[in-house]
């Protein structure tokens, strides 16, 4: 039963089946438009996994998965640019990382959706 699973970092990246690793999550691979950004198909289409569940409880999967990311723009903009008390270094860190974290939001949605469905649709079996 095990065997044919894929890996859980690829299959997240390439945003396959849990199950199966073949049949792609998702309607368009595109998050554009973002309108349907989100929108998967209800079954995969190469071994019939179902990618909903009860208890749909990704967006709180995306809220831990963002503010990870936040976390991490804000680190990354202190080792690039610096941070001082004597500035205003810190706004502009925390305004960098919003913006950051707001243009990645239709990506970090994605994401969050997939783990999600790695994490909860795998323990099923
Ligand atoms: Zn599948």
């Amino acid at each position: 039963m095990s065997e044919s699973k894929p890996s859980f970092i690829s299959g997240v990246l390439r945003m396959k089946c849990p199950h199966c690793g073949k049949g792609s999550i998702f309607v368009h691979k595109s998050v554009f438009p973002l309108k349907t950004c989100l929108r998967t198909h209800e079954k995969c289409t190469e071994c019939g996994q179902e990618y909903t569940s009860k208890s749909n409880n990704a967006p709180g999967m995306n809220y831990a998965l963002t503010s990870v990311a936040y976390i991490l723009c804000f680190v990354a903009y202190a080792l690039i640019f610096g941070l001082s008390y004597y500035d205003n270094s810190i706004y502009y860190a925390l305004i960098a990382s919003t913006a950051v974290i707001l243009i990645l939001q239709p990506w970090l949605m994605r994401l969050g959706k997939v783990i999600y469905l790695y994490i909860f649709s795998r323990s099923d079996f």
